[in-house]
């Protein structure tokens, strides 16, 4: 318990696994939590003075299971091994915590997903409106630094998702509220402030990367806050891992200036990684592109996919490499086979780093860098810059694969401790100790025959299990000619085992030769994982290169597999997408029956006010562009028969509130929070989409809300903007704004129903046709009926009226409309327009009483 509370007490926060025997136990607290948390039995063990002490306890072999769990639920773990073999220890085995779990810096196989990775996230602010941040992924070994606007923050942690942020308590009490509990919340790890003194932090990184000057790894001048949080996450990471990580590559600094903000709205509403209604199968962007064969590809993948470029000539590179595979399918075809063989080369490096690479990993390797070899070759005909760069990068590492060839066993077992894992011939004594455990296996095998021939006893049996090792067994009717030398060592129900000294000498030898085999290979195996870790940085730039290899061929798969076409990608304004197409939405349908539709943005038309009914496809149309473009700056092709696009800063997508089911909280408030970053953040190079805003409140009050913001959009921000709405009332912008046009997705009437043609036509909707669309959706018909009567009376109102939305406020003689259906669009009593017109001073009294005595009869009846 001493031990237990000095662990503890260096480890508060974190639930400490405390290994005896067999079993991780929990004491005091840890084993109230444990039992809540996993279910446990809550026990409780006598403690001599101290009283009862609640106890728990796991199963050792279980902990990969339990430490899943508890990760999940945004436990800290600590884990506490002993560190002396408990037949050689004197007194009490030592202990010590060898790791810490917490869910960012997880190293277990149970706890990894293949296409994700997991993210550690120290944070330090650079004065008021910057903060430095960098994320590392400890099974992979990226470091990547960034420096972000401190506007921008929510966004970059939406969009990293990291699991675990790191900071100190000052920084963290003015972190912005990262999400609104719509995305998981980051465990927050506090640490002092001196671990984030830029002294120390510089060296622990010279110390990690065994550099002279941070020149060298690309830091500038300026870079402190970069610094500070990198250094501070190397120091908390060698707190997780004590024995050391020896697999970290040299941090990759991203400048600003190279990629798009995306805020977490438009990851969301775009789909982009995971679909607006979590849980019904919905697709997104990354399903449709996701062809990559390893998992390093499938992980940077989603990495383009949430960090779109805004330097063309990095697109440019891209595509170009992704046009090399698109051209050419035999070239592509070959990678992509070698590359469906490719392990994860990336998190193997991880695992040789942290001492933990087991056999099959080193023969995953071993056959992945098999298929790694013919690569520079099969990309021989691949004239891109990009890809040639790709090629020369490629390290097949023959020399490494040879030395695993000639160690590891054809088939070797899971776990070490199961044996057989050093190919024969690799050494010689290994080879030796397992010919004299053979011979001897041999011999007991042999026995059988001569003791049956010697007792004469034709059943009996030479036999071997765990606990009691090798016996002679006889069954009870024989055994009055069991000879004396047998010596007797079970008894069973109907049968006796027995040893002789003989059997034990042999049993002996094996057991010997067994030993020292186990020992053997282990230190063989040991060393040559550490010659391994050695060539780990090569690895993983191999890996980098094969990463990347494997996006560029899924991007050039989808868009044969697809259609998709090249886009020109520009830097100039214009956005001009022929049959331009939805890259999700189209894989849910057979080919034909998805219509695809042109949309050009341009600077005299800049503002396209889509209208159309609903259900007619204008969120389809609207979410199509926001994702060619985003398809365009990652590299991509894109689905259309021509694209020209250029280089946004930024896109933005909102969806009204009522459209937005998925937040839960589906308030008017949050659609005008983020409209109004949107007025805020974009710019005229932004591409922003905005879906039915102003939809969550009544209608006049969204119609002149979804008015303003256009206005603004139109004549202050300049972006290039399609605002769909369902609202035909906004058509009327068009004639007002120079440089906004009407679009409309057209429905043909057919009797009382309506036809979805999904197609985008010039000019605005001219009704909302939400009857038609309320019968298609099975209304009753009496219902609907009734419907047709009111709007027939609104509308009769409306076009008497003349009035229009643009000139609104304007007076109106009350006489042009018939009474009653006035004061129904308008909500007043039709006598408030006769009393508007009365002349009071000219009346006489008389006149007054009368008018009075006619209006009141009016009120009451109504008109
Ligand atoms: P709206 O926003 O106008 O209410 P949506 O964009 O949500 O309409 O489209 C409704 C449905 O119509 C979509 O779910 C899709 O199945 C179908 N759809 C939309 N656009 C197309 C298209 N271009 N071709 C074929 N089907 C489409
Ligand atoms: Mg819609």
């Amino acid at each position: 318990m001493q031990q237990w509370r000095d662990v503890k007490s260096r480890h508060p926060d974190a639930l400490v696994f405390f290994r005896v025997g067999d079993f991780y136990e929990f004491f005091n607290q840890d084993a109230e939590e444990g039992a809540r948390l996993l279910g446990l039995t809550l026990t409780s063990r006598n403690n001599g003075a101290a009283g009862d002490v609640p106890l728990a306890g796991v199963p050792a072999k279980a902990l990969d299971d339990y430490l899943a769990r508890l990760v999940r639920l945004g436990r800290r773990v600590a884990i506490c091994e002993q560190v002396e073999d408990p037949a050689l220890a004197k007194g009490i085995v030592r202990r010590e915590v060898v790791e810490m779990v917490t869910p960012g810096t997880v190293l277990h196989d149970a706890l990894l997903e293949p296409g994700k990775n997991v993210w550690v996230m120290a944070l330090v602010p650079d004065g008021e409106t910057r903060v430095g941040t960098a994320a590392l992924d400890l099974s992979t070994g990226q470091l990547e630094l960034r420096l972000v606007a401190a506007d921008h923050l929510a966004s970059e942690l939406a969009r990293t998702q990291p699991a675990e942020l790191v900071s100190t308590e000052a920084f963290a009490s003015a972190l912005p509220r990262s999400t609104d509990g719509a995305g998981p919340t980051p465990l927050l790890t506090l640490r002092p402030d001196w671990i984030f003194h830029p002294e120390g932090a510089k060296e622990e990184l010279l110390r990690s990367f065994a550099v002279h000057s941070l020149e060298g790894l690309g830091f500038h001048e300026g870079d402190t806050a970069l610094i500070r949080a990198a250094g501070a996450l190397l120091h908390y990471v060698r707190e997780t891992q004590p024995s050391g990580v020896g697999h970290l590559s040299p941090p990759r600094i991203h400048r600003s200036g190279s990629v798009m903000v995306l805020d977490e709205m438009t990851v969301r509403n775009l789909e982009l990684v995971e679909p607006l209604r979590a849980g019904t199968g919905g697709a997104t962007l990354l399903q449709v592109l996701g062809r990559t064969g390893t998992p390093m590809g499938a992980r940077l993948l989603r990495w383009w996919v949430l960090h779109p470029r805004i330097d063309a000539d990095e697109i440019w590179a891209r595509q170009d490499a992704v046009a090399d595979l698109f051209d050419d399918p035999v070239l592509r075809g070959r990678l992509r086979d070698a590359l469906d063989h490719v392990g994860d080369l990336e998190r193997i490096a991880g695992r040789l780093g942290t001492e933990r690479a087991t056999p099959r990993e080193l023969l995953s390797l071993c056959r992945s860098l098999a298929h790694i070899e013919p690569l520079p070759g099969v990309l021989t005909p691949a004239r891109s810059e990009r890809s040639s760069e790709l090629r020369t990068r490629l390290d097949p590492m023959t020399d490494v694969r040879a030395v695993l060839e000639g160690a590891l066993a054809d088939d070797p077992p899971a776990v070490l401790a199961d044996g057989g894992v050093i190919r024969e011939g690799y050494d010689a004594e290994l080879d030796d100790l397992r010919r004299t455990r053979d011979g001897a296996v041999d011999f007991i095998a042999s026995l059988q025959e001569r003791e049956r021939q010697r007792t004469g006893i034709g059943s009996l049996k030479v036999g071997y299990n765990r606990v009691f090792g090798y016996y002679l067994e006889v069954t009870h009717a024989h055994r009055g000619k069991v000879p004396d030398d047998y010596v007797r060592k079970q008894t069973l129900s109907n049968a006796e085992r027995y040893f002789t000294p003989e059997l034990k000498q042999w049993e002996e030898k094996v057991s010997t030769a067994e030993d020292r085999i186990r020992e053997l290979e282990a230190q063989l195996f040991s060393d040559l994982r550490t010659a391994l870790a050695a060539e780990v940085a090569r690895l993983q730039r191999t890996s980098r290169a094969v990463a990347e290899l494997d996006v560029l061929a899924a991007l050039s798969e989808v868009a044969r597999e697809r259609g998709y076409v090249r886009p020109e990608v520009h830097t100039g304004f214009e956005l001009e997408l022929v049959a331009g197409r939805h890259p999700v939405v189209e894989t849910m349908m057979a080919r034909e029956d998805f219509i695809p539709n042109d949309v050009r943005l341009e600077p005299g038309a800049r503002l396209i006010i889509l209208t159309g009914p609903n259900m007619a496809g204008k969120s389809t149309v609207l979410r199509q562009v926001g994702l060619i473009q985003l398809l365009a700056q990652i590299g991509s092709f894109v689905p259309a028969d021509r694209a020209r696009v250029p280089v946004v800063d930024r896109i933005f997508t909102r969806v009204g509130a009522s459209d937005n089911l998925v937040r839960g909280q589906s308030t008017f408030m949050v659609e005008m929070t983020e409209t109004s970053a949107i007025l805020h953040g974009a710019t005229e190079r932004s591409l922003v989409l905005l879906d039915e805003i102003g939809r969550g409140t009544s209608t006049y009050d969204g119609v002149s809300i979804a008015w303003a913001v256009s206005e603004h959009l139109h004549e202050r921000v300049g972006a290039k903007t399609v605002f769909a709405t369902h609202y035909h009332e906004l058509t009327q912008l068009a004639d007002l704004l120079p440089a906004a046009r009407n679009m409309n997705v057209v429905v043909r009437e057919v009797g009382e129903d309506i036809v979805f043609l999904r197609r985008l036509e010039a000019g605005g909707a001219d009704r909302s046709y939400g009857i038609q669309v309320a019968r298609l959706a099975g209304l009753p018909l009496e219902v609907v009926a009734r419907a047709r009567e009111i709007l027939a009376e609104l509308e009769g109102a409306h076009s008497a009226g003349g009035e229009g939305l643009g000139r609104h406020g304007t007076h109106r003689p009350a006489s042009q409309a018939p009474p009653d259906q006035l004061a129904l669009e308008l909500g007043e009593h039709p006598v408030l327009a006769d009393l508007r017109d009365v002349e009071v001073d000219r009346l006489t009294p008389l006149e007054a009483l009368n008018l009075l005595h006619a209006l009141a009869a009016r009120a009451r009846s109504r008109g």
